[in-house]
């Protein structure tokens, strides 16, 4: 599936064109009709995993070598954005199978990798990522989880709060105290499976919007793993923490776009239907105008999430850093305030209608929220492109 893009050029190969055809026809047989139903009864979209994983679509990134489909940084953004495009909650997904893997596949030993990655590469297993606790969230250096070496083992202690797909997941990527003298420097990351003694789970959150992505609070509650399941060496978990950000800021990038991509074709299509004075609302130049600004601020953001996605892959295929820290940061606060803009502007253009729950603008709305919160707020954002500026 990994296509030869143009990365200089940050376009889309031929391959990825076919791809993203093919997701969408999926995403609109096969996801799109239950979108409204998942968010309505707050419930895990079961519909768009099944169809995900019968296409191998729900963790394209894993690499051909442990069974994945090997999918480039850039094709993984695309399958996010088309799911996107007709239910933000199914995209989580493709989103959170890399959030929560990524740890192990940049930092992870080979005996970890074979064993994690092939049972998600097949679908049959999730994989989470445990980072925010519930007073260490923009400052996550701050966590308290402990994780004690007893002789071959760790013994895990803590809560991890606002987890997505916690509960629905198999795996988690826990990130923990080791040191606590260190701060950033002595927190360690592992893997934590969901039948662990002593791993449960808080209730679901009750959310304004993504209400179809379960989000919990994780319980470790003396939690003996082996001392293998480390992610890379001990005090290096943090480190690992962020440079999984870096790469994984460009999928809420690309779930952001996709959000606001759906409101926009769904506002222009309205427009051309709703009559008032006589004539299409759409026929009035002070709606054009809405729509121009809504299609220039979807593709401005489409050009920062692909030029970030480029870079990922640049720096996964071994080159070099080329500000990707900055360029993840850019690409997820632009578009996801972008995703906020065009979805309020699409309710807008659909008057009272696009207040109600028969049309889908309010929920794409609720969803942009979300993407200015989590995989740190934009104001952290801002602080990460402040402190990264490109050289
Ligand atoms: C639905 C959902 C799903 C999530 N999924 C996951 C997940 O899977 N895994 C995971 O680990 N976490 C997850 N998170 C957590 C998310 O990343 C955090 O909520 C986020 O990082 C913000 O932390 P906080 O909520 O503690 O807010 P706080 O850090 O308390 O921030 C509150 C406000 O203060 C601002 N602020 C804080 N510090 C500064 C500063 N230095 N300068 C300026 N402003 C500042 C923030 O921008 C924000 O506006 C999820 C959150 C939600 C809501």
């Amino acid at each position: 599936m990994a296509g030869t893009a143009d990365f200089d050029l940050y376009r889309p190969s031929e391959e990825h064109d076919m791809l993203r055809e093919s997701v969408r026809s999926l995403a609109e047989a096969k996801i799109a009709p239950f979108a409204a139903a998942v968010d309505e009864e707050a419930r895990f979209p079961q519909e768009a995993l099944d169809a995900l994983v019968a296409n191998d679509l729900h963790a394209v990134h894993v690499p051909e070598a442990y069974g994945g489909a090997g999918a480039d940084a850039l094709a993984t953004v695309i399958v996010i954005e088309e799911v996107a495009r007709v239910c933000a909650s199914s995209s989580l997904i493709p989103a959170v199978n890399k959030l929560g893997s990524l740890p192990v596949i940049l930092s992870g030993s080979e005996e970890l990798k074979a064993k994690y990655l092939g049972p998600l590469a097949k679908g049959d297993a999730m994989f989470s990522y445990c980072l925010s606790e519930p007073d260490a969230g923009s400052d996550a250096a701050g966590m308290k989880t402990k994780a004690v070496r007893d002789g071959d083992h760790y013994v895990l202690n803590g809560v991890k709060r606002w987890i997505t797909n916690a509960g629905v997941s198999e795996y988690y990527t826990v990130m923990a105290v080791t040191d606590p003298e260190k701060r950033s420097r002595g927190i360690s990351a592992f893997v934590v499976e969901k039948g662990d003694e002593g791993v449960s789970f808080g209730a679901p959150e009750k959310k304004l919007g993504i209400k179809g992505s379960p989000t919990r609070e994780v319980y470790l509650d003396n939690v003996k793993i082996p001392a293998d399941r480390m992610i890379g060496a001990e005090g290096t978990g943090f480190a690992t923490a962020m440079k999984t950000l870096d790469h994984t800021r460009i999928t809420i990038a690309a779930q952001a776009l996709g959000i606001a991509q759906g409101a926009l074709d769904y506002a222009k299509g309205y427009v051309q239907e709703r009559k008032q004075f006589g004539k299409p609302i759409g026929d009035f130049q002070g709606v054009q105008f809405m729509l121009a600004d809504m299609a220039m601020k979807v593709e401005a953001a489409r050009q920062l999430t692909y030029a970030a996605a480029a870079r990922s892959e640049r720096i996964s295929a071994g080159g070099k850093g080329e500000d990707l820290t900055f360029f993840g940061a850019a690409a997820k606060c632009y578009a996801s305030d972008a995703a906020m803009e065009i979805t309020t502007d699409a309710v807008q253009l659909l008057g009272g209608y696009g207040y109600t729950r028969d049309y889908p603008c309010e929920r794409m709305m609720r969803d942009a929220k979300i993407t200015q919160i989590y995989e740190g707020t934009n104001q952290v954002q801002r602080i990460v492109m402040a402190r990264n500026l490109p050289q």
